[in-house]
């Protein structure tokens, strides 16, 4: 009986392990779309992909995988094989439930909508994107209902981010967030001294003087180069195909040093994590990240919490200012800690500081449970839009190219992804806190210019686990608690509350 059930899960392995070859070849596919492709490409290339995706949910969902997923019994994911299954009938089980006309719907209905989109942005046209939006939604929606779920159907598309994940407990976190967060925005705006803090990061910066600093900072962090490279693309991300070979791309600005420094070191963070999974765990359902928002504390504790930090460029700023010598030469250590860290509203969610951050992605979060659950309706949602930016950050968008229509996310049908981001930041602050408390020496490394006991603590704690414990078990056990916001708010008004004198 043992023996049968060895080697029913060895077969079971051996099919996953097919579809994760699969998945991997499509993840290069798109790899190389972003960066080298000829233009020429991309009708083949849509083709290839549609296969490859095609083939790895047929395979999914067949009667061999159904088979042996029958045969293997009730998961008990105390093990790592009953973690592994626990994780192969959840993939299954979501590959089921919708039907395939649906998947092939929604693929289509965001394919017509992701040019219109770009069209309405650049031209601030909401009438031409809306239609689209109405059609993304209604399908989303029938997406819920066939997922099933227990309170809301927001839940259902939350689950495929972030497993576990509630609206209802998102709406205690968001509710938490913006009680500790507004008072904070509005004592500095009340400040106002009308300095551009954040000029010393315009000028002249050379790209490849830039990309050279960032492969130094982030080889310092950890990243291996044996298993990963780095090159440009429009939107920087992080891509794996195994533990082996974790790539990230970076976007960089000849006349501003931020969005590369700072895109190198949170697409590195995103890349250590996958770097350090088990590689006992490749081509398993356990290979990979456990959820957005864990992925997304890894990124925004290196790109934040070490990366915006004191002690960071107590090591680096002499060098940073060796190298752009003929633009920082003025600038001191404490000019260019304020300039990285500048807390000001404004209507543009990725260019947010860390603070007023979390109001953006409220905002969206509360709209579009509203536009799931149908209270709010396409037609007013740029009204609504304004009136909360206007709310929350005292901004109203000067059009909708600066408002409601400046994500790509919802054009690609993205509901339930907004709020992982505010989970990776409560988590990233979570973390560190639990790596310093059982290494207080960690600032002083980072001090240094090392880092190789905050990144021995991820690894344990949290990287070499891939997907083996949904998030709320991952933070358990790494934390000793669930998810708390208190921490995260304290980092926010110690940190920002010391730079503008509060
Ligand atoms: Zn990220």
């Amino acid at each position: 009986m043992a023996r049968e059930r060895d080697s029913v899960y060895e077969l079971l392995k051996n099919r996953l392990a097919t579809i994760s070859d699969l998945r991997s070849a499509k993840s290069l596919l798109f790899w190389d779309q972003q960066t080298y492709m000829p233009g020429g490409g991309v009708a083949g290339r849509a083709e290839q992909v549609a296969t490859l995706s095609r083939l790895a949910h047929q395979m999914l969902t067949d009667d061999e995988t159904k088979g042996l997923l029958d045969a293997s019994g009730e998961p008990d994911p105390s093990s790592e094989e009953g973690a592994l299954l626990r994780r192969a009938l959840r993939d299954y089980e979501r590959a089921t439930k919708l039907p395939a006309e649906l998947v092939a719907e929604i693929s289509r209905a965001t394919a017509l909508a992701e040019p219109d989109w770009v069209t309405a942005r650049e031209e601030s046209d909401w009438r031409l994107f809306a239609p689209h939006l109405e059609r993304i939604l209604d399908l989303k929606r029938e997406a819920a209902e066939a997922l099933g779920y227990e309170d809301h159907p927001y839940d259902a598309l939350l689950d495929a981010y972030e497993p576990g994940a509630e609206k209802a407990r998102l709406e205690v976190m968001f509710k938490e967030l913006k009680e500790g967060v507004l008072p904070l925005i509005r004592a500095v705006v009340a400040k106002g001294d009308g300095k551009d803090r954040a000029a010393p990061l315009k000028g002249a910066f050379g790209e490849a003087r830039q990309e050279e600093f960032g492969r130094a900072v982030i080889s310092a962090f950890g990243y291996d180069w044996e298993r990963g490279r780095q090159d440009s693309s429009v939107h920087p991300f992080c891509i794996n195909f195994g533990p082996g070979d974790v790539r990230i791309t970076t976007r960089f600005d000849g006349g501003w040093l931020a969005p590369a420094l700072f895109g190198t070191m949170h697409e590195a963070g995103h890349a250590l994590y996958e770097q350090g999974v088990d590689p006992s765990y490749a081509r398993t359902p356990l290979g990979g990240g456990t959820s957005m928002g864990v992925h997304e504390s890894q990124s925004r504790l290196w790109e934040n919490l070490v990366g915006r930090s004191r002690a960071f460029w107590s090591h680096y700023y002499p060098k940073l200012r060796e190298v752009f010598s003929e633009v920082l030469g003025e600038i001191d250590a404490r000019e260019f800690y304020g300039a990285i860290n500048v807390l000001e509203p404004s209507e543009i969610r990725v260019e947010a500081d860390e603070v007023t951050y979390n109001l953006h992605i409220l905002l969206r979060f509360e709209l579009e449970v509203a536009l799931i659950e149908g209270s709010l309706s396409v037609a007013d949602l740029p009204a609504a839009w304004n009136s909360k930016m206007e709310e929350y950050l005292g901004v109203i968008p000067k059009n909708d190219s600066a408002g409601v229509l400046q994500d790509i996310h919802w054009a690609d049908g993205l509901f339930g992804y907004f709020p992982t981001y505010v989970i990776g930041s409560v988590l990233s602050v979570q973390f560190f806190g639990a790596a310093l408390k059982a290494h207080p020496e960690i600032p002083e490394e980072t001090r240094s210019g090392r880092f190789p006991t905050l990144l021995g603590w991820l690894r344990e704690n949290i990287h070499r686990h891939g997907s083996r414990y949904y998030p709320d078990e991952l933070v358990e056990r790494a934390t000793g608690r669930p998810l708390d916001t208190a921490p995260y708010l304290r980092y926010l008004e110690d940190k920002f509350g010391e730079l503008y004198d509060l």
